[in-house]
């Protein structure tokens, strides 16, 4: 068949926080040839709490590049083509795990969990005139539960046997990539422990600056050094796989998913952006080679640094805690909904909220307000509120948190974004794209193939020097389309639902001091 002409096949693993998926793209025109996706669960044994099990997500990896690789061979594509795997991870997660055995000594803390909100208050008594942004200049981030250090903090605080691992030599941090990379390659059995300078810029123990990890830092988190993996560049040969279909591969691209989204929707230049809409939602826009911060609650945070000699690119980033789960959480919590898509049907038959606003501060608020002590609430509830309107009120609120990162940026960056590039789970939910067209009032632009994180990753793979079978020139993806959402409201009712939503903000806050 002409199946057997594609040419070169790139691999890449993306593993999200509600699931994992393998993919196989094309990597001169980025057509999607096969892929496989596995739910991954989520635990959550006290109140803030999110936990996941690093074996499962392991194991998970495994079974979606196997079925992957037995779907290509009923296409009669030939899994010899791939030349590469590239890795795109949920950021910020922690794991710790004993070298020596391979097993992981504690679950991972998923980005989500709060417990370390008192570790945060202990450290940021230290921090002069407790000032939570002290160290944003070096990490471009502000103390928060959010980042990898305080959750290692915690780990070493209260898991004795971490601290033994440590003492013994045994120990190694990592986020999901340096897990599953040297999981992948070898484990106990000469794994290779390395991270990405995306994903090393979001532990709060990296100097963005300087790319390297930051003595003084690991000194104020009392984290020591020698557990830290080695950060390398986000395109470059880090290892071979060790078993399984694949095996002998090279992995050679590594981006957190974020960053991966950046280079997936081609946005290569300064200014360029874009909004994924995931289990959270998170704008990104390349500031180049300079890292610009901050005067509007947004992150600066590594962008991208395909290759060893190449230079590296920053990005401003508004983050928002809950977006899709918002969505799971009626699935779940509430049962109003027995699948995610369903929401769309709901929030469809009544076309409005009626009124109703649903702030889904669960893990307080993020950008730009970073305020811990915010929590969940619905309000404007009348008689004649129903599932409906609670349905379309969640999404109008991943709409309304996206407005409030988009203003930020384009106050920092001084120059109004005039479109919005959007991926993600969520994006497949057409009224929710709508939606969020009328709320920024300029229009919504969605690649025809939504999965640009794990594209991203592809891409730094096949770029890698040594491996050379994608040119990351964009003129090439001629598989990928574009679907456009226009504004179909008028700006003044845009305003006036902003500005009620910005009055629920308020009371969301200060809930729980
Ligand atoms: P992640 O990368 O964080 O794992 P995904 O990009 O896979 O997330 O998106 C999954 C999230 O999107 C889930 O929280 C799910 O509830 C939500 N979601 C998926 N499909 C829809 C839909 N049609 N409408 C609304 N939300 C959806």
């Amino acid at each position: 068949s002409n199946r057997a002409v594609l040419g070169p096949l790139v691999g890449s693993i993306d593993q999200g926080t509600s699931s994992t998926r393998f993919l196989v793209f094309n990597a001169k025109t980025a057509e999607l040839l096969s892929h496989h996706q596995v739910e991954i669960k989520q635990k959550f044994p006290k109140e803030g709490w999110v936990e996941q099990d690093p074996k499962e997500i392991l194991q998970s990896v495994y079974e979606c590049v196997e079925k992957t690789c037995e779907k290509l061979n009923q296409l009669n594509i030939d899994i010899t083509n791939i030349k590469a795997i590239g890795v795109s991870n949920q950021r910020e997660t922690t794991v710790v795990w004993d070298k020596t055995t391979g097993e992981p000594l504690y679950d991972a803390i998923v980005w989500l969990d709060l417990r370390t909100q008192p570790t945060v208050e202990r450290l940021l008594k230290r921090l002069p005139g407790k000032n939570k942004s002290f160290y944003k200049s070096r990490t471009g981030l502000p103390l928060s539960t959010y980042f990898s250090a305080v959750k290692l903090r915690w780990l070493l605080d209260n898991v004795e046997e971490i601290r033994q691992a440590v003492r013994d030599g045994r120990a190694m941090f990592g986020t999901i990539d340096s897990w599953l990379i040297w999981s992948l390659t070898g484990g106990k059995n000469g794994g290779v422990h390395c991270t990405d300078v995306t994903n090393a810029s979001r532990t709060m123990l990296f100097n963005i600056h300087s790319l390297e990890w930051d003595s003084e830092l690991c000194h104020f988190f009392d984290v020591p050094m020698e557990i830290l993996p080695k950060v390398r560049s986000s395109s470059e040969i880090y290892g071979l796989m060790k078993s399984g279909a694949l095996t002998g591969v090279p992995i050679s691209g590594c981006l957190g998913d974020q960053s991966a989204a950046l280079v997936g929707q081609m946005c290569f230049k300064d200014g360029q952006a874009k909004n994924t809409y995931g289990t959270g939602c998170f704008l990104l826009c390349n500031t180049g080679q300079k890292p610009v911060l901050s005067e509007h609650g947004l992150l600066t945070t590594v962008a991208y640094k395909l290759g060893r000699d190449k230079p590296v690119c920053y990005a401003l980033e508004g983050s928002v805690a809950i977006a899709g789960a918002v969505v799971r959480w009626l699935r779940d919590n509430l049962g109003i909904v027995k699948s995610s898509g369903e929401v769309e049907k709901l929030a469809a038959e009544v076309g409005t909220s009626y009124g109703c606003y649903f702030v889904p501060a669960f893990s307080g608020l993020y950008a730009p307000y970073w305020e811990p002590s915010a929590r969940g609430i619905i309000c404007g509830l009348t008689q004649f509120t129903n599932k409906n309107h609670i349905a379309f009120a969640a999404l109008e609120a991943v709409c309304f948190q996206t407005r409030e990162i988009l203003d930020a940026m384009n106050k920092d960056c001084g120059i109004p974004l005039s479109e919005l590039q959007v991926d993600g789970g969520m994006t497949n939910n057409k009224i929710l794209m709508q939606l969020q067209a009328d709320i920024l009032c300029i229009p919504v632009v969605k690649p025809s193939m939504p999965e640009t994180t794990a594209l991203g990753a592809a891409m730094a793979a096949g770029a890698a020097e040594g491996v050379g079978v994608w040119s990351l020139n964009p003129g090439d993806l001629t598989a990928v389309t574009w679907e456009r959402f226009e504004p179909q409201i008028n700006p003044e009712e845009s305003e006036y639902r902003y500005a009620r939503w910005k009055k629920a903000v308020m009371k969301s806050m200060g809930w729980e001091t």
